[in-house]
């Protein structure tokens, strides 16, 4: 991701600079208001990724139908029984979020990624706090594509989280086992046979029954988290819940 010259010296803690150079939004690069809560977004973007995004499936965050009072399940979970038991998401996978999504990718520098484990908490945070998660797990990148891209974003957002919400993060617990095909352009049914096998739990940790928070960027059929939740319970986790960036519409 290129920085603005103004945006990088901001981020070496030029704070003094405000005055002369005021922030710019991350996104659309207007000019943050000094009285704004956020020194990366303004607060029309802010609004836009901080919308509620309307009734969602309690297990995979897929919109559904409005049904006044009760906790939706969508049909595709409860015919594809996957592994993990609810889904958190910062919201619907397209627009401004999309994009950001995309630049988050390859930025080396993560600044995205902070940016969105601060939208994450500020929305998504008083139900974390309610679900008592025991441990922070994010979804591994293959290493060869961990080398191109120099980040790995669900990392950088489960480090965020962990570290606020006073919990261990543990971004090596979950490893891929080979470099798999991607995921992209596989059929529904592909995509969760494609990831049977992908992962496997490093060896040295024990886990005694534990709620965990896995976190990835973003959850489409939700092969490659209900894998990560199949053997994180095979190995003694007693709940799994995902939380994602931006979940897909069309899964
Ligand atoms: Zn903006
Ligand atoms: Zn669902």
């Amino acid at each position: 991701m290129q920085l603005s010259t103004t945006n990088w010296l901001h981020r070496l803690g030029y704070r003094s600079l405000d005055l002369l150079f005021p922030p710019s939004c991350l996104s659309c690069e207007a000019e943050i208001d000094q009285t704004s809560l956020d020194d990366t977004l303004c607060s029309d973007c802010r609004d836009e990724l901080l919308a509620s995004p309307g009734p969602v499936c309690q297990r995979c965050g897929a919109r559904v139908p409005e049904v006044s009072g009760a906790a939706l399940t969508c049909p595709r979970c409860e015919a594809d029984k996957v592994h993990f038991d609810a889904t958190l998401s910062l919201g619907p996978y397209d627009g401004l979020l999309r994009d950001l999504i995309l630049r988050m990718k390859n930025d080396r520098s993560e600044q995205v990624g902070r940016m969105f484990a601060r939208l994450i908490l500020e929305k998504r945070g008083d139900d974390l706090q309610q679900m008592s998660i025991d441990c922070v797990v994010p979804i591994p990148m293959a290493p060869w594509r961990r080398l191109v891209r120099g980040t790995n974003p669900p990392e950088v957002i489960g480090r965020q989280i962990a570290a606020k919400m006073g919990r261990s993060h543990f971004p090596h617990l979950l490893r891929c086992r080979r470099n798999s095909l991607p995921q992209h352009g596989l059929s529904r049914p592909g995509r969760f046979r494609n990831v049977r096998g992908q992962l496997h739990v490093a060896r040295g940790y024990s886990l005694e029954s534990p709620h965990i928070l896995l976190v990835d960027d973003v959850l489409t059929t939700g092969a490659t988290c209900s894998e990560a939740a199949r053997i994180l319970k095979k190995q003694g986790a007693s709940r799994v819940t995902v939380l994602v960036v931006g979940r897909t519409s069309d899964a």
